[in-house]
């Protein structure tokens, strides 16, 4: 018997699981393939939260920053964000260690770098403003201008069809409702806060949910003076020796800072406190500022390994819950992921076969490998930044304009690093550049010895001065 080819035709319905950016990306790609193969499709988004509540109930909970890339990929798509969601224009990176800070450019002299700063959800608890500002609610109106219906709706299962290539079934509605409905197929764009990655691992078509830890963050109220003076059009990350700590970045925006700690395991509240009180973080706050006694803050989870076998005849798995790049411009790696998969849907099919060579195969490609790159960097950084004496030597040769060479290359490798402009394999071969090695070699050997000089200068004194007691 011929097998019959899965693919997408008129009349064809698709549901999206999930309204955050990789849903809505794969939205808009859905649309624009479907015209460009001239078929009538209708897509559904089901998305659980109301993007037009201020507070975590209506947040994607994230520090908001939208990389340079995306920003371009959006004005190329014709996605022009509304100045509404704009919330700042970043311009340059602080790099803040417990002693130092240094201001880090984009390598290009002069170059104004297109990236800026919004808020997922419709701002923090307490803000109060006439507009939308939701990223998230922007992305969905475009679509719907594209003929896509967002439905505000909690999917709550998926059911395969018992035939092979079967239609599948979408089971959905608030409450105690379920109703259902039959779809040629099924995009899960849920991310990892939801139960869905587990549901979606029971189905048994192969799908096993990342790896995943959890992330603090919170919305701190500042007056709008202070953030222009202080922290500007730059978005501040700590290193400041903290072995729990894999990142930490205060993000600007209007009348709020975002504080985001990303830690090597699980973090709670206590980290977040921890952090704000530590004095390189309360040396960028008002004079005499406390810890406000609430503030808008959530526990979110980011991936950390990306899923296996995302994808199954009429379905597909994408975004966060997918595969992503390791702790950076998520976003952006939706964007992608979106493209890639509805290419795949519209121009290859829509088996689990057509999944796998035009959208896994590639995306791991793209991401999965450039991760394994992005680790060993950011292993580099975490030791580098828990050594106080080696960040202290490099923020020195940096500020002190004698080597302007090696200052330039430390500075690209931090930006791209921070910023996640460019693929971290290109950032790892410019880190082993022989030339800035054999400097950072000399100037870390330098302030070494000076450390070890001071270690045994201080065992002595208290040696001298404790015999003499
Ligand atoms: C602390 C932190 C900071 C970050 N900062 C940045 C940053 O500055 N820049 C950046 O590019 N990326 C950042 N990211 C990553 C970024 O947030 C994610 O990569 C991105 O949101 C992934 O998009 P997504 O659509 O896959 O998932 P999500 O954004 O999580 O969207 C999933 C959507 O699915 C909906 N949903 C889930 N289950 C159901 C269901 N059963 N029924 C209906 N709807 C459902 C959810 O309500 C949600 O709206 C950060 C992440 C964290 C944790």
């Amino acid at each position: 018997m011929v097998k019959k080819k899965l693919v997408l035709k008129n009349g064809s319905k698709i549901a999206i699981i999930g309204g955050g950016p990789a849903g809505t990306f794969f939205a808009h790609f859905a649309s624009r393939y479907a015209k460009e193969i001239g078929i009538n499709v209708s897509i559904n988004i089901y998305e659980k939260k109301n993007f037009c509540v201020v507070g975590p109930g209506g947040c994607n909970m994230c520090a908001g920053v939208i990389s340079e890339n995306l920003f371009n990929k959006l004005e190329d798509e014709h996605i022009h964000i509304t100045h509404v969601c704009v919330q700042r224009k970043i311009e340059a990176y602080s790099f803040v260690t417990p002693d130092n800070c240094v201001s880090l450019r984009h390598p290009v002299k002069g170059h104004i770098p297109n990236i800026i700063t919004v808020f997922r959800g419709n701002g923090p608890l307490s803000s109060s403003h006439e507009e939308n500002i939701s990223f998230d609610n922007f992305l969905l109106d475009h679509v719907k201008i594209q003929g896509v219906s967002v439905i505000p709706e909690i999917i709550k299962e998926l059911k395969l069809s018992p035939k092979q290539g079967g239609p599948v079934t979408i089971v959905y509605g608030q409450g105690a409702s379920r109703k259902e409905c039959e779809v040629d197929l099924a995009v899960g764009a849920f991310g990892v806060n939801t139960g869905m990655m587990e549901k979606f691992g029971k189905l048994g078509f192969g799908y096993k949910p990342p790896k995943t830890v959890r992330t603090c963050q919170c919305e701190i109220l500042l007056n709008n003076d202070h953030i222009e003076r202080v922290f500007g059009n730059r978005v501040f990350v700590f290193a400041l020796g903290n072995k729990d700590i894999k990142f930490a970045s205060i993000t600007p925006k209007v009348g709020y800072i975002t504080v985001n700690l990303v830690g090597k395991t699980d973090l709670t509240r206590n980290n977040l406190i921890a952090f704000l009180n530590h004095q390189a973080v309360r040396r960028l706050m008002p004079k005499d500022w406390e810890i406000p006694k609430s503030f808008c803050t959530c526990i979110s989870k980011i991936p950390v390994t990306y899923a296996k076998h995302p994808f199954a005849d009429r379905v597909v798995v994408l975004g966060d819950a997918s595969i992503s790049r390791t702790y950076k411009s998520g976003i952006e790696a939706a964007f992608n992921m979106a493209k890639l998969s509805a290419h795949t849907a519209f121009k290859q099919g829509i088996s689990e076969r057509a999944f796998m060579n035009g959208y896994f195969k590639p995306a791991k490609r793209l991401l999965a490998r450039d991760n394994l790159y992005g680790i060993v960097m950011l292993k580099i950084n975490d030791y580098i930044s828990s050594k106080k004496w080696i960040t202290n030597s490099q923020i020195a040769m940096i500020r002190s304009g004698r080597d302007l060479k090696t200052a330039k290359q430390i500075n690209e490798i931090l930006w791209n690093l921070l910023t996640g402009n460019v693929p971290y394999k290109e950032i790892f071969y410019k880190a082993i550049n022989p030339r800035l090695l054999l400097r950072t070699f000399l100037v870390t050997g330098v302030a070494w010895t000076r450390q070890i000089r001071e270690t045994l200068y201080a065992c002595f004194s208290r040696n001298r001065y404790g015999n003499k007691r």
